[in-house]
């Protein structure tokens, strides 16, 4: 099935607001595996929408638009959609019912504007709208499916989840159904040189390298009949990738590096606490977004002043004054103050210039060293990370949380 989507909005044309209406289609078709060949934009202007109408029924199977519902004379979706596929448009008293049920639930006044988005194109599948008073609706005529759905993302998702995925995944045969494998501490053309062969080899499910920031993932898609079969396809897929890769797979689809690391410090029971410098609290902020994490996290410490790091880690002061807050033997000793002062089983110091100026002994941007103490002794890593302030501190906190997972798997 191939389909088209159109964004109705003049909004959207002067570039005021963002078309994630379009994006979010797009994705969730691509999900069903329903080819979505092009995309279209176009203002509240009921001539553009019709010849926009036209040409999308004449080269595609479904088309789906978004916006132009509401109450106003300048929402013209529905009645433009109707006149271009020669549907009539009738009262439909179901939804008034339902949008003075609507109004009563908020304890307003219905305006006779509103009875304007009862009007439904005859015989198509009215969408229900729980969460605002625009319908949306499914008019199928001359083998064409026109979906409209109702602009305010917070309308058209749940519409779309509720009824629309439900109505389109009867009509397809194939779904595409993916899984995500994230890798850390490979980097990507590592990744591609050890796996090109077998990726340009794969068909179903094809295996492609995924992009995302600050860490590499593998996307394996399967193209088939139902979920359970493209589990079956998956599996080894999967199966290849892990031996090659080994422990770099930290976890899949959804998982995060945060995640990981504190289940790993539940599995072996073990409490850890940070010391921060450049990172300003982030290493801290993204372990307690994981539920659970009071089980291992002990407590953290931002010590972005010399004296901080000497009167809370009891970092040397010597060691600072001669080789600078930015170096390997401050990073060692933060590690291991900041285990000895917690009392946690790991400590953790991450210490690095954020930019976009050299620190004081001329230390480069993008400089960082981060520490791990514990039982097995105290290491550090230097790194030299580019990009803006904000991409070097996030880029020193995903791998501080990578450094932690190497450490704990080797206990
Ligand atoms: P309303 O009943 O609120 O008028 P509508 O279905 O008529 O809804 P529009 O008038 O086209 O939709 O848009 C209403 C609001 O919805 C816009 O101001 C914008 O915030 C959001 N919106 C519309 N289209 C999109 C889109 N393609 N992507 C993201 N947001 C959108
Ligand atoms: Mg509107």
């Amino acid at each position: 099935m191939v389909a088209e989507i159109i964004a109705v909005g003049t909004e959207l044309l002067l570039g005021e607001i963002l078309n994630s209406d379009s994006q979010f289609l797009a994705r969730e078709l691509s999900k069903l595996g329903i080819n979505v060949y092009y995309q279209t934009v176009v203002g509240d202007n009921e001539e553009r929408l019709t010849q926009t109408i036209k040409t999308a029924l004449s080269r595609s199977d479904l088309i789906i638009t978004s916006g132009g519902l509401g109450p106003t004379h300048d929402d013209i979706t529905k009645e433009t959609l109707a006149a271009a596929m020669g549907v009539e448009l009738k009262l439909n008293e179901t939804c008034l019912h339902d949008m003075e049920a609507y109004f009563a639930r908020l304890n307003r006044p219905m305006v006779q504007v509103n009875v304007k988005q009862a009007i439904m194109p005859v015989g198509c599948i009215v969408l229900k709208n729980n969460n605002g008073t625009a319908p949306g609706g499914i008019i199928e005529k001359d083998g064409k499916i026109a979906i409209f759905l109702p602009g305010p993302p917070n309308e058209i998702v749940p519409m779309y989840q509720e009824s629309v995925a439900p109505y389109l995944a009867a009509k397809s045969e194939e779904i595409l159904f993916s899984k995500t494998l994230r890798i850390i501490g490979i980097g990507e053309s590592n990744v591609e040189e050890k796996l090109s062969e077998f990726m340009q080899n794969s068909t179903n499910p094809t295996v492609a390298p995924y992009a995302k920031t600050d860490e590499v993932t593998l996307r394996i898609t399967a193209k088939c009949k139902n979920e359970e079969e493209a589990e079956r396809l998956i599996a080894p897929a999967e199966e290849k990738i892990r031996s090659v890769l080994g422990d770099a797979v930290y976890g899949v689809n959804d998982d995060t590096i945060f995640a990981a690391v504190c289940r790993l410090l539940k599995e072996k029971n073990m409490k850890i606490a940070f010391a921060e410098s450049c990172t300003g609290g982030l290493l801290a902020e993204k372990l307690t977004g994981v539920p659970g994490a009071s089980e291992v996290l002990e407590q953290s410490f931002v010590t972005y002043s010399g004296a901080a790091k000497h009167d809370l880690l009891g970092v040397n002061e010597v060691a600072l004054s001669e080789f600078g807050a930015v170096s390997e033997p401050v990073a060692y000793e933060m590690a291991e103050g900041v285990r000895a002062r917690s009392g946690a089983d790991i400590g953790v110091s991450v210490t690095g210039v954020a930019g976009p100026d050299s620190d004081e002994k001329g230390n480069p941007v993008g400089l960082v060293y981060i520490g791990i103490a514990g039982k097995n002794g105290t290491t550090v890593k230097k790194f030299t990370f580019a990009g803006t302030r904000e991409r070097i501190r996030t880029r020193a906190c995903v791998n501080a949380y990578a450094a932690v997972r190497e450490y704990l798997m080797a206990l």
